[in-house]
């Protein structure tokens, strides 16, 4: 059996993909099933420009998603609000040269988008504010609600045969057990598995036995608001992108106004100075928008090692035990490649194809 330690969107989406490849499987998580970064994640999917490794992994990505989303809502019995109507990028007149050059690079790369009039753009999003002087429309962006991603997810594990979901199963340390690995709960459970993957995020402190060739995370905080957007007369429909952050509109008339990108902060209580922070932000773009109720702050932290660039890997002090860490602010935007690429890895010993620059032996 493998035990996937974290059930957030990084080891849910492997586990699966072994239950796919025909593995017994559990996966453990602490609290509940995307309570970490994953349940609070705004969770748009956008590959950005670029020729690395990472691009490449990002672009095939985009192209799965569509039917990974369409698998999960169906065998998850859960609709994982999967949207189509792309990203409308918009500046006001101090950030033009900003959204000029990005749109250069877009153009050179050969990424669509469709440069929008003003009147385009009232037409489409009539609430935004009449300051805007650019908007350009990016068709293929696309975005899901996370959290339906890991329920859709936790619920095909917990009903396939082969697999099992445990909440509430902090995981206190790692024995070896001569081939593999026990995963012992703080309760003193003990599960003996023959292969482990650490899926923690930023991590409970504390695993015992944690190998010190397994890297450390760090903790890069994101605040939301979630408002209710439903008492505007045209809510708004596409991921709205500015410089100062997005606006992204979910099901039940909820828009997501985001987002912080603080390096160090770990506590999950924001405080107002925050809070303003991201209603200054988003002001200038949606004049109404401290008009709209706030139904809830959330908070999560994104995890990076060292350089923030995704860690996969095996520990060499415990061969049985690998990891998936850092996805930093893009876990759900490759997670069908990642989890794919990583299960074959864990199986084979084989880096993936599109993976292996970031896969560590
Ligand atoms: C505000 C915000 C906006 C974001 N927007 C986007 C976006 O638009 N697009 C995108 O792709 N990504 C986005 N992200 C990033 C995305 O959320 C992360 O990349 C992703 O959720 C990381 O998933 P994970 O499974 O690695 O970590 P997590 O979701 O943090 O999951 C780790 C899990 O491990 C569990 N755990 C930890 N220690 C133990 C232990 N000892 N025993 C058992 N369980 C344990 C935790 O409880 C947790 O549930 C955003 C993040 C934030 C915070």
């Amino acid at each position: 059996m493998i035990v996937v330690i974290g059930g957030g969107i990084a080891g849910l989406s492997v586990a699966y993909e072994l239950l796919q490849r025909g593995t017994q499987v559990t996966v453990v998580e602490a609290k509940t099933i995307a309570s970490g970064a994953s349940g609070v994640a705004t969770s748009y999917l956008e590959p950005r420009l670029g020729n690395t490794a990472m691009r490449a992994i990002e672009r095939e990505a985009m192209r799965r998603w569509e039917d990974y989303a369409a698998t999960l809502s169906s065998i998850g019995s859960t609709d994982v609000g999967f949207r189509r109507e792309g990203q409308i990028k918009v500046t006001l007149a101090e950030n033009l040269k900003r959204l000029e050059k990005d749109l250069d690079a877009r153009e050179a790369q050969e990424a669509q988008f469709k440069r929008l009039s003003m009147t385009e753009l009232n037409a489409l999003e009539p609430a935004l504010s009449s300051d805007i002087v650019a908007a350009a429309h990016l068709p293929d962006v696309r975005w899901v609600t996370g959290r339906h991603v890991c329920q859709a997810l936790a619920t095909a594990i917990g009903n396939h045969d082969n697999g099992t979901v445990l909440e509430e199963f902090p995981v206190a340390a790692l024995e070896h057990n001569g081939t593999g690995v026990n995963v012992v709960g703080s309760d003193g459970t003990q599960l003996r598995a023959s292969k482990t993957i650490i899926s923690t995020g930023i991590g409970e402190p504390g695993i015992e036995g944690m190998p010190d060739d397994v890297p450390q995370s760090r903790p890069v905080r994101g605040v939301n608001l979630v408002l209710d957007q439903s008492s505007l007369e045209k809510p708004i429909t596409h991921l709205i992108k500015h410089h100062r952050g997005n606006m992204c509109p979910r099901a039940g008339g909820e828009l997501i106004v985001g987002t912080t990108y603080e390096a160090g902060e770990s506590s999950l209580d924001p405080g107002p100075d925050v809070v303003e922070f991201l209603y200054q932000n988003a002001e200038p773009i949606l004049p109404t928008v401290r008009q709209l109720p706030l139904l809830r702050v959330t908070a999560g932290l994104r995890s990076k090692v060292g350089d923030g660039n995704l860690r996969l890997g095996r520990s060499a002090q415990m061969p049985s035990l690998y990891y998936s860490l850092s996805h930093g602010g893009a876990g759900y935007l490759r997670a069908p490649v990642i989890a794919a690429e990583l299960a074959d890895f864990v199986l084979t010993g084989e880096p993936g194809k599109l993976t292996h620059e970031h896969t560590h032996l």
